[in-house]
């Protein structure tokens, strides 16, 4: 390198820092920011005992940005050049969080666009009501849809007693998967604890050094085909994969520090759920989830074998329902809907229960356009993925993509087209 490589090397190492810095005194304003945090604990306790304003954090944010955007590009191979923009994109969209913090309203694609460097696409109610028409065929009974829907999955309840067993079971397998693809620390585990009183159903805290805490709520009854989906989504090969990943290869092995913090409002974590959710399919595609959870799963979770495949069936009809929660959100936080409406709307077209409906409106008012990673995400890099030659019919060459893409600072826009949209 030259010297002039030399010196927007060390600028970009140095505003690495800072954005950590930035991201852990925004955490002082906002509880839900910071998600996990690898870095030291004196910049921790710096950003505490400073208590920088809003205002302050950011023009700082908006000086660093500048002097980002002013950085000569030398000499950067393909993944620096990723991490730059990555780099840049995390600070403004750090700058739009700080902005609406100070009170500045957003609309939905706005927000999601500024803080997640996505929008997702919007489907009319006839869209939905073509799925619903679909299912109407399938589910026995007659009377309102969401009746029969709940009714016909009541079946599928895992008693409290038999989870943690299902739970565990779950996570082996997944592990197993995951370890016959990716080379994983030998010290890498979590723990998993069960919770009350939250708007989610399940979170990843990453906590460094290659470990995890997983929390499951158990406010509402779970079904059969949360545990599988949860051991993939919060486990193997999501969150806590994708955090030991960046651990390990970013943080540690390339030094790029500002991968020490994980602001949960920002481009990350569209990787972070798209990734998580379309692992299920990856570590578990369809076929075998299903003889998976006849073998295994459902006797453990004393249900009848008998009905899995019919099950599965189902549930893959409702996972055409997903982007109405988007709809749902959308028009709620857009003030076209009041909460109660948005409640309806995710129980006539997202086929939730009342209180599970319920808790996903507490969800939106806490997490806002957050919603969107999870299953545009999940269509984002499914689309990377395949479009790369990682195809269901090659999983060799899925898995190696999908954990390339973990350990790289790749955006959401640079996935490629949003689906479904013009
Ligand atoms: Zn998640």
């Amino acid at each position: 390198m030259d010297s002039e490589a030399v010196a927007a090397a060390t600028t970009l190492n140095s505003l690495a820092e800072t954005y950590v810095h930035l991201v852990l005194g925004v955490g002082e304003h906002d509880p839900d920011f910071v998600d996990a945090y690898i870095g030291p604990a004196e910049w921790r306790q710096s950003a505490q005992g400073q208590s920088a304003t809003l205002a302050e954090l950011g023009r700082d944010a908006a000086q660093s940005t500048a002097r980002l955007e002013g950085l000569a590009a030398t000499d950067r191979d393909d993944l620096e050049e990723l991490r730059y923009l990555h780099l840049l994109k995390s600070y403004r969209s750090l700058s739009s969080r700080i902005g609406m913090l100070e009170g500045e309203r957003l609309t939905f694609d706005q927000e999601s666009e500024a803080l997640y460097d996505a929008i997702a696409p919007t489907r009319d109610a006839e869209f939905y009501q073509g799925v619903l028409d679909r299912l109407a065929e399938r589910l026995p009974g007659d009377g309102p849809l969401i009746d029969r829907y709940d009714a016909y999955r009541s079946a599928f309840i895992i008693a409290p007693a038999r989870v943690d067993a299902v739970l565990s079971a779950a996570i082996d397998a997944c592990r197993e998967r995951t370890r016959g693809y990716i080379q994983l620390p030998e010290t890498e585990s979590f723990r998993v604890e069960y919770v009350t009183d939250k708007s989610w159903s399940g979170y990843n805290w990453y906590q460094g050094d290659f470990q995890s805490l997983i929390q499951i709520n158990t406010d509402l009854p779970i079904y059969v085909d949360r545990m599988l989906d949860l051991a993939c989504h919060e486990g193997y090969p999501g969150h806590h994969v994708y955090n030991l990943l960046i651990e390990r290869d970013l943080v540690t092995a390339r030094g790029w520090i500002e991968f020490a913090v994980y602001p949960l409002f920002s481009p990350r974590s569209l990787i972070a759920e798209g990734s998580a959710n379309y692992g299920i399919e990856v570590a578990f595609p369809k076929d075998e989830r299903v003889a998976f959870e006849r073998s295994v799963l459902f006797p453990l979770a004393g249900l009848d074998p008998e009905r899995t495949a019919d099950y599965y069936a189902i549930q893959e009809l409702v996972a055409e329902l997903s982007f109405a929660g988007n709809e749902a959100a959308r028009r709620y936080l857009d003030g076209q809907i009041d909460a109660e409406a948005a409640a309806d709307w995710l129980e006539s077209y997202s086929l939730m229960s009342r209180p599970r409906a319920e808790q996903r409106v507490r969800f939106i008012d806490q997490y806002r356009s957050y919603v969107i990673n999870y299953n545009l995400g999940q269509e984002l890099v499914r689309e990377f993925i395949e479009s790369r030659g990682g195809t269901a019919e090659a999983p060799g060459r899925r898995w190696q993509e999908f954990s390339e893409l973990l350990s790289s600072p790749r955006l959401p826009s640079q996935l490629g087209p949003v689906p479904g949209a013009e």
